[in-house]
């Protein structure tokens, strides 16, 4: 075996998550430790964290902060039953996220992960429809290439047509186009064209009709499947459709929430607030698998006005893992280390720095599109015929050989840029792409 110590029975033995295992398994690519912005793979090799793990990890790895707070917690409390008993950091951990929400977002549901977060939302919705005598408002509005995670209502409310292939129908969604407009390509930041395309809500509400709809759930700006932003106004008009029609607006913040963008959230990035937040990812800086919900309190309170006698529960849901003490540890500290290193503000101020050194791309072999918006960016690249996702695997593969982990998904790469990263490292990675790209056919 080329790197590493495993067997083949133990590699065999493993059925890793979206990954192509049978390609893996003949040559790993095995990282073993980490620390700030760089991994080490198993043969020794500095590894460039260009994705910030999996959009997860803006802060930088091995924070000593986070492995403190994590490890004093797992001495003295390392479990509670989750249902009808709580522990002390759940609550503090809540006040302190909902202090940087917007407006009236102001309770807080945990998850274990982004998926359940989203499947959490999308019941939370139709419940709350239901307890206020509206029970016919089932159906979601999803988006076309959007993304919420891997569980059903997430494919279903989700734009990637693949899922059904695979999958089947699921809950029942229809979608608003994407925001890709041709016209919009290399375009820095949020295009100035594209805000009409909120208007199509009106046409399948005109089908569905909206006594019939509990919801539309948008990225604010959509991450996974290569980075969209939003076009300008085109949030605002989503929000001004949803309250002329009765519809919940949820905004799916697994990558945009907690600094991605140069704020707390794409809501307060964007200036449009939904009434339900679903988060994940940077809230531990990945230290712990964490998600929650986050409400406004008239939806909070739907719920408590109408829960029945005291002691019944309001809403019959949540996970073993809800609120779990080690994900609610390591979420304080990372929240800690976002104020106290000013890291907000550090995204603001490296972001043009980052779109500038993305964008000089442009030109380069195979590159159709690039799209930027805070420490994320997204490069589209001209399809292999047939095979639209092979050029972002080869290139990818070219940059792990050079020191420099990228994401690549669908035809398109990805970069989600620690918060801290330097200028130079910028280059770097951008260079490595750039050259990998003349080394792919
Ligand atoms: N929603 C969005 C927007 C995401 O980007 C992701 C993951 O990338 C998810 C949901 C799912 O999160 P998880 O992988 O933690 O289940």
């Amino acid at each position: 075996m080329a790197n590493c110590d495993l067997t083949q029975s133990q590699l065999d033995a493993h059925w890793m998550p979206f990954s192509s295992n049978r390609e893996f398994k003949k040559d790993p690519r095995l990282l073993v430790s980490a620390e700030g912005h760089y991994y080490t793979d198993a043969d020794g090799r500095k590894i460039f964290d260009g994705l910030s793990g999996l959009w997860n990890c803006g802060a930088g790895h091995a924070r000593p902060e986070i492995v403190e707070a994590v490890s004093q917690q797992v001495k003295q409390l390392d479990y509670i039953p989750a249902f009808q008993y709580g522990h002390p950091k759940s609550f503090q951990l809540a006040e302190r996220i909902t202090d940087l929400m917007p407006d009236d977002l102001n309770r807080v549901f945990f998850t274990g992960s982004g998926s359940e977060a989203v499947e959490t939302a999308l019941k939370m919705a139709r419940a709350y429809w239901r307890k206020k005598g509206q029970g016919t408002k089932t159906r979601f509005i999803g988006r076309a290439k959007g993304y919420h995670g891997v569980n059903f209502g997430g494919i279903s409310v989700g734009g990637i047509g693949p899922n059904r292939v695979l999958y089947g129908q699921g809950i029942d969604a229809v979608h608003l186009p994407h925001t890709m407009l041709p016209d919009n390509k290399f375009v820095q930041g949020m295009p100035d064209d594209g805000a009409h395309l909120a208007d199509y809500l009106e046409e399948l509400l005109a089908v569905s009709d909206a006594s019939n709809v509990a919801g539309v759930i948008v990225e604010p700006m959509a991450g996974s499947i290569g980075v969209i932003p939003p076009p300008k106004g085109y949030l605002k008009r989503l929000r001004e459709l949803c309250d002329k029609h009765n519809l919940l607006l949820i905004f799916d913040e697994v990558i945009t929430g907690f600094g991605r963008m140069g704020s707390y959230s794409g809501a307060e990035e964007f200036g449009v607030t939904p009434d339900l937040m679903v988060v994940a990812k940077q809230i531990t800086n990945g230290v712990v698998p964490m998600g929650g919900v986050i409400a406004k309190q008239e939806i909070y309170d739907t719920f408590m006005d109408n829960g029945g006698k005291d002691y019944m529960i309001e809403l019959p849901h949540g996970y073993t893992y809800s609120a779990h003490p080690l994900a609610c540890a390591a979420g304080l500290a990372s929240l800690d280390i976002l104020e106290k290193d000013q890291l907000i503000p550090r995204v603001k101020q490296i972001s043009p720095k980052f779109e500038e050194i993305l964008h000089s791309l442009k030109g380069s072999r195979h590159v159709t599109d690039i799209r930027n918006y805070g420490l994320a960016g997204g490069i589209t690249l001209e399809s292999a015929p047939g095979e639209p996702a092979l050029r972002p695997y080869q290139v990818a593969m070219k940059c792990w050989e050079k020191g420099f982990y990228v994401r690549y998904g669908g035809d398109t790469l990805q970069l989600g840029m620690p918060f801290t990263v330097e200028t130079d490292e910028i280059d770097s990675v951008i260079n490595a792409i750039g050259e990998s790209l003349n080394e792919v056919d």
